[in-house]
């Protein structure tokens, strides 16, 4: 007896000393679980949610030019944890008012018992974010992170829902990569996109556990952005940007200041996707990086250039935008590319003018370049420049100038994030707005730069007009967005055209043809957020396009106090609802072959209440009609393939 309770005592012992190394760090609801160890002196940390396992144990950590602080490292006994309790108001995203509660919880980890770096996990609901803070080194007081060891090993099953990030300076005059490579959905693991990894956010299925994204956040001019690897065993490890990209210019490799802390990596898991379409962690964990110097105001707008392209840059035709943008109630015009030569600085100012007295105001395109690709399009040579830039602004400030549309980004280095971010830093000392195209995912931007519009960074509107297999995907892709790019972003789509036909007269016939209904085309305006948005619309439709259709697109509002994930699967079909105000819109839209029919639950509504539905036929006629609630609170709504349906109360 005694020798058998020493023997457990021994056991114990042993268990209890590896134990010893593990830290946990737990949700405030308690359900969510991260567990952070020193494994054979390399960092670890791994997830459980609701008693399942998320993330099997996975790497931490980072080689630098002071030091490789991937191994032999020691976790430190202390942990120092806290409360965070922090509530924000941000117009611009998914939510209006956020109430962030969390767990905080610092990991240091020592090299030859001298500091190395902190590991900070944050841990809330649903979403996990880490970063690493980065010490000296003796009389180190800047590093070079050569890679970063961080990395998610999923379990076996999991399935992946991706983008593969392009080759660096390819395609169209060298843009590339400018992240709109087609996503592939419910695929295996153990790939690696094009050989380049993949472009966040990634989303990934575990079996029936539930689902997990994966992106970044708080990515500024301290640092680069980064992507996915895929690897063997279910393992993605964060991989810094291509040697290639801007063209070649600028390290892959990011600098620090020490003490130094990197962006936030985040994971938003849960057992359905509710948690994924209705994340705020990319806004949650960043700060302002300046005040605004005015309030900005989120707008709608019309351009030209999707339907009528680079020959409709010119003076008439802008003119005649402005006042559709008028008879449209939308306060803005984007005037794309080419503006420089096809309509000139002068007649600019002209248009700018014309549109005050109609309370329209511009958005102008402009070329990032620079010295990184060959895009000719104009104006060049100006956004890459402060001196260039700072008076450009003041001409449009002078002119009243609304926002700026910056298009052919180079890449994800960090000299290009630095771009970026001295792009808005600059516009907001002229009450500039600025959107970003051909660019890379905005990364907590629209907190942390408060005069942010929006970013491309999809496969958006304009691949419709360039190509007919575009639009035979085009609700696929549009059946991912919720629940990958556009839960952390606002995404710039361009797009609810209602022309048949991508040509400037939408004449049968010619063109890539729209095969998604007109409902469909509402209900994308509802399902992709964005603050500013410039909708496919053209002035042809205020004839041609049916009334319901019109008078929709008048009152759908671009900002948003609320999202409710209701039903969907990525690729196959979507259902969320957006609340304005007093007024939910419920949008759904269908990619499957066959008509979807659903019995839609919305608990957020009134028994009996009585909503105005917008419906497609099986032939995708539109129509509008009322339909009431039952009394479990719920709909019958039928969708058929590229078709849609929308709600609104
Ligand atoms: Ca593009």
């Amino acid at each position: 007896m005694k020798k058998i309770s020493s023997l457990f005592f021994a056991i114990f012992l042993i268990i209890g000393f590896v134990k010893a190394e593990d830290k946990k760090l737990v949700s405030p609801d308690g359900i969510l679980v991260v567990t952070v160890s020193a494994n054979n002196g390399a960092p670890t940390y791994s997830i459980n949610y609701n008693g399942k396992l998320f993330l099997k144990e996975s790497p931490l950590g980072m080689k630098t030019n002071i030091g490789d602080f991937s191994q032999g490292l020691i976790l430190n006994g202390k942990v120092s944890e806290q409360k965070i309790d922090e509530t924000y108001e941000l117009p611009n995203i998914k939510q209006s008012k956020v109430h962030y509660v969390a767990n905080e919880g610092v990991y240091s980890f020592l090299k030859d018992n001298k500091p190395a770096f902190d590991v900070i996990f944050r841990v809330s609901k649903n979403d996990v974010a880490f970063r690493y803070k980065v010490y000296p080194q003796k009389d180190r007081l800047s590093c070079i992170v050569n890679e970063e060891t961080s990395g998610f090993v999923f379990p076996e099953g999991t399935t992946t829902f991706l983008t593969a990030q392009s080759k660096a300076m390819v395609g169209f005059a060298r843009t590339m990569p400018s992240y709109e490579i087609p996503y592939k959905a419910d695929a295996p693991m153990g790939e690696n996109g094009q050989g380049n990894g993949y472009t966040f956010p990634c989303l990934f299925k575990v079996n029936d556990s539930g689902w997990v994204l994966i992106s970044e956040t708080g990515v500024d001019s301290r640092y680069c952005g980064s992507r996915l690897i895929g690897r063997a065993g279910g393992l993605y490890t964060i991989g810094f940007p291509m040697e290639e990209e801007n063209n070649g210019n600028g390290t892959a490799a990011p600098g620090l200041a020490l003490p130094g802390e990197t962006p936030w990596r985040t994971i938003t898991l849960g057992e359905t996707l509710a948690p994924i379409v209705e994340t705020t962690v990319p806004f949650d964990v960043v700060k302002p990086r300046y005040e605004a110097s005015q309030k900005y105001k989120y707008t709608k707008g019309s351009w030209s250039w999707i339907i009528k392209m680079d020959g409709g840059t010119v003076y008439d035709v802008q003119k005649q935008y402005i006042d559709f943008s008028a008879d449209m109630g939308y306060e803005t015009v984007l005037v794309d590319a080419l503006w420089d030569t096809q309509i000139g600085r002068e007649k600019i100012a002209e248009l700018a003018k014309y549109g005050a007295t109609k309370n329209v105001g511009l958005y102008l395109w402009y070329n990032s370049n620079g010295y990184w690709n060959d895009a000719p399009q104009g104006p060049r040579g100006i956004m890459d420049n402060t001196i260039a830039r700072r008076k450009e602004m003041a001409w449009m400030k002078s002119i009243g100038v609304r926002g700026i549309k910056v298009d052919f980004f180079g890449g994800d280095k960090q000299v290009t994030i630095k771009q970026y971010e001295d792009i808005l830093y600059d516009a907001n000392d002229f009450g500039i707005m600025v959107i970003f195209h051909g660019c890379t995912l905005p990364r907590g931007w629209e907190r942390m730069y408060p005069n942010y519009a929006a970013s491309e960074a999809i496969l958006a509107s304009e691949n419709l007009f360039f190509g007919q297999r575009s639009c035979d995907y085009e609700a696929f892709n549009a059946c991912l967005h919720p629940f990958i790019r556009n839960a952390v972003g606002s995404m710039d789509f361009g797009g609810s055209a209602l022309n048949k036909f991508y040509n400037a007269n939408n004449t049968p016939g010619r063109g890539s043809k729209r095969i998604t209904s007109d409902v469909y085309a509402l209900a994308t305006a509802v399902l992709f957020q964005s603050g500013v948005q410039h909708f496919a619309l053209a002035p042809n439709n205020l004839t041609d396009a049916p009334e319901w259709a019109i008078s929709f697109m008048k009152e759908v509002p671009t900002t948003w106090d609320e999202v409710r994930f209701i039903d969907g699967y990525p690729g196959k079909y979507v259902v969320l609802a957006r609340r304005h105000g007093e007024k939910w819109y419920v949008a759904g839209i269908n990619a499957q072959k066959e008509p979807l029919e659903l019995n839609v639950k919305l608990p957020m509504l009134q028994a009996g209440a009585e909503l105005k539905l917008y419906s497609d036929d099986d032939q995708l006629n539109g129509k509008v009609s009322t339909t009431k609630m039952n009394k479990k609170q719920e709909i019958e709504l039928t969708i058929p393939g590229n078709g849609g349906a929308l709600l609104v109360k």
